[in-house]
């Protein structure tokens, strides 16, 4: 929708473009809803099924056709009609007929007089596999029923890469979140492996590494959306981490930052530009970027079950790191000064590591440092 055609309407509410293709203008989540919601009518907005006959009516009234014209449309434009064949003739759907001039077919044939090559794997395969299963699904109970009119937001996360290769498209994972979740709950969604990194020495004590992860100790994270920073602040150990980077703009004569709570905010109550890349930071300099690709209404065709979302859409996957012994498991150990080690520091899986390092009764056999390591792939 153009700015140009509703000049009346406060900029802030519709957004345009502010870099063509790129990225739009700020706006207010929930103020543009309701300017859709005010333009639509329910019908548009119902997630019951159209009714057939009554679309037929009101295409038959906005064409100023009768029912006689839409009686031979009808049977024109039916299923029944698309045939390449004679009608007597049995049709095989794995031929393609000669002379085909359709553009489908014709590119059929020259797939089908290539050579097969395989070069998707599993991960590829399925990669749209979670969109095509929740697709229109409905709740089991009503309560779990998504509102009509409710907003969906599509949301990427890009994860921090160590190599700076710019020519492929970056790790991400791409979800779907309504506009009535707050910014915690979209934390809450980001599967990222540093919160669950375990700090600390634990070759005397391997089973106890488990209780040591960073998620439960370090709790503090932000969001950056248009000069505002959203702190998590739901467990009394929660600090203010954007205060550094207030005072520090401050002291810089940058521009004012504010402050608000992530559980507190809402989608709807967020001012952001969609396709502008903003800030999630998190243990302390884990940083991603956060980019909203699209804000729309939702469909009859959308998982209507509110219980699956946050709804991941799209997954990214990471290049394990293997145990250095048997090549096969991914590596969960590193070790330092180690004798037994071929290299310092070395990877090891759980079972080569306590295999090589302990005896039977679990006590630990020569001089080495373990630390508990978890791979970047290890949501794959
Ligand atoms: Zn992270
Ligand atoms: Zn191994």
């Amino acid at each position: 929708m153009a700015a140009s055609e509703q000049p009346a309407e406060p900029s802030s509410s519709i957004p345009d473009y502010e870099f063509m293709n790129l990225c739009s203008t700020p706006f207010h989540i929930g103020s543009f809803r309701d300017e859709w919601l005010k333009r639509l009518k329910p019908e548009n907005v119902s997630f019951q099924p159209g009714d057939q006959d009554s679309f037929e009516a009101r295409f038959a009234a906005a064409m100023g056709v009768g029912e006689e014209t839409m009686t031979e449309l009808r049977s024109v434009c039916s299923v029944d009609s698309l045939l390449c064949h004679s009608g007597d003739q049995e049709p095989d759907p794995e031929v393609v007929p000669p002379n085909a001039t359709l553009q489908t077919l014709t590119h059929r044939e020259k797939q089908n007089n290539k050579p097969q090559k395989r070069t998707k794997n599993r991960h590829d395969l399925y990669v749209d596999e979670l969109d095509r299963l929740t697709a229109g699904r409905l709740p089991e109970t009503e309560a779990n029923r998504l509102p009509e009119g409710e907003l969906i937001l599509t949301i990427n996360i890009y994860f921090p890469s160590t190599v700076e290769k710019f020519n492929h498209l970056r790790a991400h994972t791409t979800m779907l979140m309504t506009g009535s979740h707050t910014l915690a709950d979209l934390r809450d969604a980001v599967c990222c492996v540093s919160d669950l990194q375990v700090c600390g020495e634990f070759s005397s004590t391997p089973d106890m590494a488990p209780d040591f992860m960073s998620k439960d100790l370090f709790k503090s994270a932000y969001f950056f959306f248009e000069g505002v920073f959203y702190n998590d602040m739901r467990y009394p150990e929660c600090q203010d981490i954007s205060s550094t980077t207030i005072d520090w703009a401050k002291s810089h004569n940058y521009p004012q930052f504010s402050t608000a709570k992530m559980e507190d905010t809402r989608f709807l109550d967020l001012k952001v530009k969609v396709g502008y890349p903003y800030l999630y930071c998190h243990q302390g300099d884990c940083e991603h970027l956060v980019i909203i690709t699209d804000v729309r209404l939702a469909h009859r065709s959308d998982c209507l079950d509110t219980d699956l979302y946050p709804l991941l859409t799209h997954k990214n996957r990471l290049v394990t790191q293997k145990c250095s012994v048997c090549h096969v498991f991914i590596g969960r150990w590193y070790t330092t000064r180690d004798q037994f080690a071929p290299s310092d520091p070395c990877l090891f899986c759980d079972k080569c590591f306590r295999m090589l390092h302990y005896d039977k009764e679990g006590n630990k056999l020569g001089d080495f440092l373990a630390y508990p390591y978890v791979d970047r792939g290890a949501f794959n």
